[in-house]
């Protein structure tokens, strides 16, 4: 049986190797190496567009695990890795003309992939097929694929607040409370008073921010500002605007503030929050650091840092299911980093399990739902049941992975026990899939 993959990127690549090895035959398309998106100047498949790491290689990080997992699901991603990975302490790093070479050398040679060279501008949509063309996908092809999804669902750059876990919160100083006493304490409050919110914003505008790529400057910021280039244009544009602390109380002290950052619930175990409005460009570090000032996020933990850069991807929550399967159109898959998914190891995850479960369709068997007990499950769970309004990317993260109870707060000592559980998961699993 023939299966379409669009784009031999992380996901393409990954996914166009497990339905060959399943008997499937797989024509996979790229604009490479006739023609190149912005971000990509390599030959070969699979290209690592930026850093060459793939992240911690500890059980204790959800990325660490995510790669475990797929290791045990026989990856080819995560076999070229192991071939061509360098000293890099806990973390994975990768040669990355290596890794990309083992990549395209396993696919050039497989009998059952055809690889065509070809910028795909449109596809016939009863064909099975698997879109993973990445967070460039040309524009043509964007265009072609909100006639197929809506036009209101595709996006094409990311404006993502900071996500912190609940746990990490300091209930001591922030509190729980609706503006006006509206709504039914969805909204976790961190108030400041005017010598505080002043030391902030001087911090905040004072801060290093990611130097943009020549292709994105311009792009990013439209409709959606910064909040330090908000406060570099005006000291009390965020008390006016995403930090405004009007009908805000206290509900035990009655205190008001000068300024409040809200923090919303962001999935649905009540595990994450979001800063609301706070789009951010500043480094990671320094999100760290200059978010520390607000009182009760102290010592807070990011699962995800604000990022803005340019990204195609689709409101997952209204067009995928817990498959990365269309829901409209079920012969239809969305991998990578186009179906919501942050990140070189998520992208390729995500491929895996489109492979996997695009075979499991065309052979009319129930499909693979590893759940959000392990990490590689967790990340379709979350994107297909985020919240379709405020739909951002999201990356590989303890959060998002079902918690167990146990006896102790030990960070380590839980995410061992989650990490046992996920993997005993995944092995149960392997004679099904
Ligand atoms: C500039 C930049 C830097 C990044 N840095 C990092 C990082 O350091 N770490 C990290 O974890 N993540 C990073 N990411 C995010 C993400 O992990 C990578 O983009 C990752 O490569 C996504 O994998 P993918 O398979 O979805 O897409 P890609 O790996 O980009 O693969 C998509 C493929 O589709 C092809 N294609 C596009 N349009 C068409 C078309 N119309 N027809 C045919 N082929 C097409 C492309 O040529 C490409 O080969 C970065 C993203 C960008 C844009």
């Amino acid at each position: 049986m023939k299966v379409n993959v669009i784009g031999a990127g992380l996901a393409g690549t990954e996914a166009s190797y497990q339905l060959a090895k399943r008997g499937f035959e797989v024509y996979l398309y790229d604009i490479k190496p006739e023609k190149f998106t912005e971000a990509h100047s390599d030959k070969n498949f699979a290209e690592l567009v930026c850093s060459n790491s793939l992240k911690s290689a500890e059980l204790t990080n959800a990325c660490g695990l995510l790669k475990y997992e797929m290791g045990l699901l026989d990856s080819l991603f995560i076999k070229s890795a192991k071939a061509n990975s360098l000293p890099a302490g806990t973390a994975l790093a990768v040669d990355r003309e290596g890794f990309a070479k083992f990549i395209t050398d396993e696919i050039m040679h497989n009998p059952n992939i055809h690889f065509i060279t070809k910028e795909v501008t449109e596809f016939d949509i009863s064909e099975p097929t698997i879109i993973a063309t990445g967070p460039l996908t040309t524009s043509k092809l964007s265009k072609f694929l909100e006639t197929i999804l809506g036009d209101n669902y595709l996006y094409f750059y990311d404006a993502v607040a900071p996500i912190v876990t609940l746990d990490s919160i300091d209930l001591n100083k922030a509190f729980i409370a609706d503006r006006y006493n509206k709504g039914e304490g969805d909204y976790i409050n961190c108030g400041l008073n005017k010598e505080e919110y002043y030391s902030f914003v001087n911090e905040l505008v004072n801060a290093q921010s990611v130097i943009l790529k020549s292709f994105e400057k311009g792009d990013v910021f439209e409709g959606c500002m910064p909040v330090e280039i908000m406060a570099k244009r005006d000291v009390n544009a965020l008390r006016f605007g995403p930090m405004k602390p009007v009908g805000i109380v206290h509900p035990v002290t009655n205190q008001k503030y000068y300024a409040v950052l809200q923090l919303r619930r962001d999935n649905l175990n009540n595990t994450l929050y979001n800063m609301v409005g706070f789009q951010t460009n500043l480094t990671f570090p320094e999100q760290k650091r200059v978010f520390s000032l607000i009182p009760g996020l102290e010592n807070a933990e990011y699962v995800r840092y604000g990022v803005m850069h340019r990204n195609t991807f689709i409101n997952a929550p209204a067009l995928i299911n817990e498959y990365y399967q269309l829901k409209e159109h079920p012969n239809i898959f969305i991998a990578g980093q186009l179906s919501g998914v942050e990140g070189y190891v998520e992208s390729a995850s995500s491929g895996l399990m489109c492979g996997i479960n695009m075979a499991k369709y065309l052979e009319n068997k129930n499909l693979i739902d590893f759940t959000s007990k392990t990490a590689i499950g967790s990340l379709p769970n979350y994107i297909s049941k985020a919240n379709i309004k405020n739909f951002q990317p999201m990356n590989a993260n303890y959060g998002i992975i079902d918690s167990i109870a146990l006896d102790t707060r030990d960070k380590k000592v839980i995410r061992n026990e989650i990490a046992s559980r996920a993997i005993q998961i995944i092995k149960d699993n392997l004679n099904n899939i």
